[in-house]
């Protein structure tokens, strides 16, 4: 027997349309990319959004082409994602932060039909034009004047929209339809796309605005760092249209300076990003003396928090931090590491170890820890497994099937992490199974050790690898990047992560460098890491293979070198995976210029490391 109930496709236009009809005059402020702050309100961005749609339809976009964005979080971002997706056609985000090679075949792989732009990439596009054919129109957000002849043949946003008529028939489709594009960093072969569709994504907004997870609500001011890009900027660009709260979009600039400025002017009281985005703003703070005096949450996920920046915003500013976890193919959010009715009642220190934990799932998420013949691993907080997941904003497949068949036969998706399941549903991430050290057939966590190492008071970054070694097969290797102007000898790292590991996790050396490469989306990149080490000899290796830590009797002191000569990069590594490009400290991008000045580094060179 059916229910009785109307059928009302979940599409996300209606999620527009209710910001609109319920929260119109609710502000949308975005810094733009042309510099000024730009407001508008959801009324405005709904009126615009139709102005898109009929732009793409006399354009001659169909339901299901790929219409492409490749632009910073904006209102007129947001204008363009609701414009596509309200007439069906599917809206595909590219990640201004890969390389140009990466790009063509993103771009020529979904077969995008229309990019929109922002001024900011049209050096990128200037240079990869005559390789997109399929791309019959670019669209630059902005108007005639800021576009000039900068690309030939490129339409002014501005332009178009005021031409447009504001009444366009949204939605009126099956809720499975396509409605948003995005490729996965792809760190083995060729990036793959995942397809969400209107069911999905409406699913997941719903879920992610219960208040254990993101939580938002019609009074909140939502500073969504993470951006549209990548992961769909963790649903927010939904969800606060969906709450009607008001929207901070930070453009280009997400240095601490320029977000904390966006964060106190504009009284944001929630706010998303990676956790070097706070690292910066909490640098930025400290030495300002600046204060965060609305600010009352921030959700970190995309790579593990660190305890000292859950410390810093707690103890020093009052801000909750809500750690998450999840990748573009759980839509993305999967867990999040908000308290249980028993963790509640702990102490704080003790909740605190379960908030550096990356959480339980919500509702329509479900979890699996299995080892490498798929047999189910105890809840113990302890053992290590596989982890999988299930679930209706979770990928059935890739686009176009690359990679074949992806869940095993209960429905499961091997999210390439490995993690630990507590006695209160918390998982923890332990690896990515391809980081994992295998030593004496145990395996040690590198981001557990690289987690403590960066909270040493002299380090800016750490990262651990595993390096060949004859007895163990693999022994964990330290590498610091320290902060500016400090020194250090390998000791103090060693002691400092003595006690908090167990004996036989201690790395078994420490190398000082100056470069910590960052992936197109802000997480450590190993594979390149590996790569630049891949002639590096452990001395506990040299010295005959014992696991004994190699102390060398006079501390070796941090001494910067000359730099050496850049080295262009390569197009890929050996076995085929993309290398990726690093971004600037401030995670911007200067790849603004088609050519580097003399003597300048190209923007997509990758440096050698210095060590010690
Ligand atoms: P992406 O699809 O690029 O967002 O990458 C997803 C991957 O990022 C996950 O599979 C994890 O390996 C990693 N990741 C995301 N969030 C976290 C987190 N909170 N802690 C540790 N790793 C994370």
């Amino acid at each position: 027997m059916q229910g009785l109930m109307q059928d009302w496709p979940l599409t996300v236009d209606k999620i527009l349309n209710h910001a609109q009809a319920w929260h119109g005059d609710r502000e949308v402020v975005s810094r733009s990319v042309e510099g000024p702050i730009v407001r508008t309100t959801y009324a405005q961005i709904h009126e615009r959004a139709k102005r898109v749609s009929n732009v793409l339809i006399g354009l001659g976009m169909q339901p299901g082409d790929r219409v492409a964005t490749l632009a910073w979080n904006t209102g007129r971002h947001i204008e363009a994602w609701y414009g596509i997706m309200g007439i069906g056609a599917v809206c595909h985000t590219l990640n201004p932060r890969l390389f140009a090679e990466q790009l063509v075949y993103i771009i020529n792989h979904a077969e995008d039909k229309v990019i929109l732009t922002d001024l900011t990439f049209l050096p990128i596009l200037a240079g990869i034009r005559d390789q997109i054919p399929g791309v019959k129109h670019i669209i630059v957000l902005s108007d005639e004047a800021n576009l000039g002849d900068q690309l030939p043949g490129a339409l002014a946003y501005e332009t178009l929209i005021a031409e447009a008529s504001s009444d366009a028939k949204w939605g009126g489709f099956d809720e499975n339809t396509a409605a948003g594009l995005c490729y996965t960093s792809g760190t083995t072969g060729n990036p793959k796309g995942v397809l969400y569709s209107h069911r999905s994504n409406f699913i997941h907004t719903l879920v992610t605005m219960g208040s254990d997870v993101l939580g938002i609500k019609a009074t909140d001011t939502v500073l969504p760092v993470v951006p549209m890009f990548h992961a769909n900027a963790w649903g927010l660009a939904f969800s606060a249209p969906a709450v009607g709260a008001k929207l901070v979009m930070p453009g280009q600039k997400l240095d601490g300076a320029s977000v904390h400025e966006l964060l106190e002017s504009e009284g944001v009281t929630f706010s998303a990003a990676v956790p070097t985005v706070w690292q910066m703003l909490l640098q930025h703070l400290r030495a300002s003396k600046g204060k965060l005096t609305t600010l009352k949450r921030v959700v970190i996920g995309g790579s593990a928090v660190p305890e000292s920046i859950v410390r810093g915003f707690r103890d020093e500013f009052g801000v909750d931090v809500t750690h998450a976890w999840g990748m573009t193919e759980t839509s993305p959010l999967g867990t999040q590491a908000t308290p249980n009715a028993a963790i509640e009642q702990m102490d704080p220190e003790a909740q605190l170890q379960f908030k550096l934990k990356q959480g339980r799932p919500p509702l329509g998420i479900q979890l699996k820890l299995v080892d490498d013949e798929d047999k189910d691993l105890p809840h113990d907080g302890h053992t290590f497994g596989r982890l999988k997941v299930s679930g209706p904003f979770v990928v059935g497949q890739y686009f176009k099937a690359e990679g074949g068949k992806i869940l095993d036969d209960e429905g499961y998706f091997d999210t390439g992490d490995v993690a630990t399941l507590d006695e209160h549903g918390f998982m923890q991430i332990t690896d990515r199974a391809k980081d994992v050290i295998k030593s004496g057939g145990e395996w040690i966590s590198s981001i557990e050790i690289e987690n403590l190492a960066a909270g040493h008071p002299k380090a800016e970054l750490a990262a651990v690898i595993g390096v060949a070694h004859p007895k163990w097969d693999e022994r964990p290797l330290l590498l610091v990047k320290l902060k500016a102007g400090e020194a250090a000898a390998k000791e103090e790292f060693l002691q400092f992560l003595d006690g908090k590991i167990a004996k036989w996790w201690m790395p078994d050396d420490v190398a000082f460098v100056d470069d910590i490469p960052l992936g197109a989306t802000g997480k450590i990149d190993k594979k390149l890491i590996r790569d630049r080490m891949k002639d590096y000899v452990l001395p506990t290796a040299a010295a005959g293979g014992s696991a004994a830590l190699a102390m060398s009797p006079e501390p070796k002191i941090y001494a910067p070198e000359p730099a050496p000569a850049p080295v262009a990069h390569h197009d890929h590594d050996d076995d085929g995976a993309w290398l990726h490009w690093t971004p600037g400290p401030d995670q911007t991008l200067d790849r603004t210029r088609a050519e580097p000045a003399e003597g300048e580094a190209p923007a997509d060179a990758v440096r050698p490391f210095r060590r010690s």
